[in-house]
């Protein structure tokens, strides 16, 4: 249980968010021994979560195949990049890409699904570890070139940062996140505001999200998207909590807003469909293709989920 200062008193959150704090001990201060990794790695014990072209392997019943150093040793040579992600009960626990491989490999050990179709399907640990490990790799994969001049890239710290092999450039990459704000808007009563986009599946519905941009604090940007998607003026801004959301690379951070006015003006460019609420229609949400709550690994039902007090 964490506990958080809010407004002078100590209030205890409830468990982290589904993809955080999934219990591994990053041992950042080990990333740069290379010799500790690379008996990390020899250690027949040592766990491997492959990735392949950004799935994840999992086993029937959706849990995570267990694919020890021993059972990919000869894979692992032709592996692209290899991620020391850190300890579980003191077993080093590495990602490693098998996406050069034609055809999906270890499909003796389970199959290689996407995390976004199963994620709400994996316990809270395994979830965190799979998604870490599916980030870092697709940050490899996606910064193969230094964006100052162009040269190829190299990993370091055991994955945790890739260097320009450019001798008059040297400069150092690391892995980069991408900050999006998500928040309840509620009129301060019995209502709150969800939206759609029409790529969605049908009848699913969120609370409204988008990205932070240079220069803006969170709050500025909360109240920036909602103006631009609902036309709605907000005040009351509160931190609610984080989510990793790394589908690719985004930090989703929560907030609580009260809406100024009511009427809403819906940018049908970015939304198929916008509009309020109340506590009966969502308590009793028919979760069929006319209407569904977000799913159940997102902090959007989170949000939700609190401010109904389920
Ligand atoms: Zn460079």
């Amino acid at each position: 249980m964490h506990e958080i200062g809010l407004h002078g008193s100590l209030a205890v959150m409830k468990a982290p968010n589904f993809y955080a704090s999934g219990g591994i001990d990053r041992a950042a201060h080990l990333r740069a021994d290379e010799d500790w990794i690379r008996q990390q790695i020899e250690d027949r014990a040592a766990r491997i979560v492959p990735i392949w072209r950004t799935q994840n392997l999992v086993q029937p019943g959706e849990q995570p195949a267990g694919i020890t150093v021993e059972a990919s040793r000869g894979l692992l040579m032709g592996a692209g990049s290899v991620v020391f992600l850190g300890l579980i009960e003191e077993i080093a626990h590495f990602a490693a890409d098998f996406s050069a491989h034609e055809d999906p490999p270890l499909t003796e050990h389970g199959q290689f699904r996407d995390m976004r179709g199963i994620g709400q399907l994996l316990s809270h640990q395994e979830g965190a570890l799979l998604v870490y490990a599916r980030a870092t790799i697709q940050w490899h994969a996606r910064h193969q070139f230094c964006g100052v001049c162009g040269s190829p890239s190299v990993s370091r710290d055991a994955g945790h940062m890739r260097k320009c092999t450019n001798p008059d450039c040297g400069a150092e990459h690391f892995p980069r996140l991408d900050p999006a704000v998500i928040m309840l808007i509620h009129d301060g009563g019995d209502r709150l505001i969800l939206g759609r986009q029409r790529n969605w599946p049908p009848g699913q519905h969120s609370v409204l999200a988008g990205f932070v941009e240079q220069g803006e604090s969170l709050e500025d940007a909360v109240a920036r998207e909602i103006f631009e998607e609902v036309g709605v003026e907000i005040t009351d801004i509160h931190y609610h909590s984080s989510q990793p959301w790394p589908f690719p690379s985004s930090i989703m951070l929560g907030f609580n807003a009260r809406a100024t006015q009511t009427d809403l003006k819906v940018d049908l460019n970015e939304l198929e469909g916008a509009a309020w609420f109340s506590r009966d229609d969502l308590l009793a949400s028919p979760e069929n293709n006319a209407f569904r709550l977000p799913r159940k690994d997102s902090i959007s039902r989170r949000l939700i989920e609190d401010w109904l007090g389920c």
